[in-house]
């Protein structure tokens, strides 16, 4: 009991009134591709495992290996006795997958967007001006928030809007940063990072590129949208998507990482990453370079289930990514589908409001290399039943 369970409560009966509210609803791993929810087996098209690593016995082995030489736990924050060898192993293989300098490893892509952020506004003279896509990622925003800066938003993806922004604001005083995504999490569309590069070097900006979805996955082996291109300042990754363990990375200049070591309050002020965390990086950064067959098999999936979904006039954003979402219009809509699909045995989650714009409900699927071709085709079975093929689904 706490004293404000009564505002608890309020507070969910309000969001409950809204069909807001959200419930943690388990989802045991079971074979790549699968998980068991109240003891069936749905297939999972709803994770961010996008090529099945998590479970990759290469991964697990040395997970394991590196948890009985090293233990389970590093101890301590990296700057008092954390920081092992396995570390500094790791942010190397990192920097050189990303073809940088350095690479700095955090707990999460959440803490290190929220706090890496404030650390490179705190670094420049005179006010941040942080151009941002409106679609970017809530940790991003976060960033943002904790440095108390105004964002100046770009309508998303629109990198002409983005340049009328930075001529509208050329005489003003001040540094310019540019904050986006190279796939966005929930339209699973593509940013034109070439260009973004060209515009940040124009307007002298710092250009932060979160690679969250498309690490592993898009780019020359796997090594993002942004590998190759020259201009882009910080990179962020995420190693618990694709790379099928956990925590993120910065990428960058040797300097900005020892930077960071010493500016950044989610690295200094947090427990190092453990060794079998480390050990699973590790050795999924040893494969994903070679999964291109992988990656062709999982473009041409979710190439084919958004084919489908347009053939019963149902919208996809702008996905050209491994994200295809099915937008189905209002919260209650998106919520029906996804009672239909796990009835018959997928796993396909809604996401509604406030995590996407109010009518834009969806379907957010997200696929695997590890889904076979046939079961892709049970999935693109069902849709016209679940989705409510083309018309709005009838609720009730
Ligand atoms: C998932 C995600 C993050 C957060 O990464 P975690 O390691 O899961 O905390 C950051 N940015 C984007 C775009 C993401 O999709």
């Amino acid at each position: 009991m706490s004293k404000f369970d009564p505002l608890f409560a309020e507070a969910l009966d309000a969001l409950s009134a809204r069909t807001m509210r959200r419930l943690l609803r388990v989802a045991d791993p079971d074979r790549p591709g699968w998980v068991l929810r109240d003891g069936r087996r749905l297939l999972n098209v709803s994770g961010n495992d996008y090529l099945g690593l998590s479970r990759h016995p290469a991964l697990v082995e040395r997970s394991t290996q590196w948890a009985a030489r090293h233990g389970t736990g590093a101890g301590a924050s990296r700057l008092v006795t954390g920081t092992l060898d396995l570390h500094r192993q790791v942010e190397q293989r990192l920097a050189a997958f990303k073809g940088c300098e350095a690479a700095l490893l955090f707990a999460s892509g959440w803490q290190a967007n929220a706090s890496v952020l404030p650390a490179l506004f705190r670094a420049v003279p005179g006010e941040a001006l942080v151009f941002t896509d409106r679609l970017n990622h809530a940790s991003l925003h976060h960033g943002c928030m904790a440095a108390s800066v105004r964002q100046i938003r770009f309508r998303h993806n629109d990198l002409d809007h983005l340049e009328a922004l930075l001529d509208a604001r050329t005489g003003q005083v001040g540094t310019r940063f540019i904050l986006t995504e190279s796939v966005f999490s929930m339209d699973g569309d593509r940013a034109d990072v070439a260009r973004l590069a060209a515009i940040a070097r124009r307007h002298d900006a710092f250009l932060y590129l979160d690679e969250a979805h498309a690490t592993g996955v898009l780019g020359p082996q796997g090594r993002g949208l942004g590998a190759g291109i020259q201009g882009i300042d910080c990179v962020l990754g995420t190693c618990g998507k694709a790379l099928g363990g956990f925590g993120a990375y910065v990428a960058g200049s040797r300097l900005l990482c020892d930077y960071l070591v010493n500016s950044c309050s989610g690295f200094i002020h947090s427990t190092a990453l453990p060794p079998p965390v480390l050990g699973a990086i590790d050795a999924a950064l040893e494969l994903v370079p070679q999964m291109e067959s992988e990656r062709a098999h999982l473009a041409g999936q979710a190439e084919r289930l958004r084919a489908s979904l347009h053939g019963l006039g149902i919208g996809t954003a702008g996905s050209s990514s491994q994200i295809v979402p099915a937008i189905l219009g209002g919260a209650e809509q998106a919520l029906a589908a996804a009672e239909a699909l796990e009835r018959r045995g997928v796993l396909g989650v809604a996401i509604r409001p406030p995590t996407v714009a109010a009518g834009s409900s969806r379907i957010r699927f997200a696929l695997s290399a590890v889904h076979d071709e046939a079961a892709i085709d049970c999935l693109i079975a069902l849709l016209p039943e679940c989705l409510g093929a083309g018309h709005p689904v009838s609720l009730r």
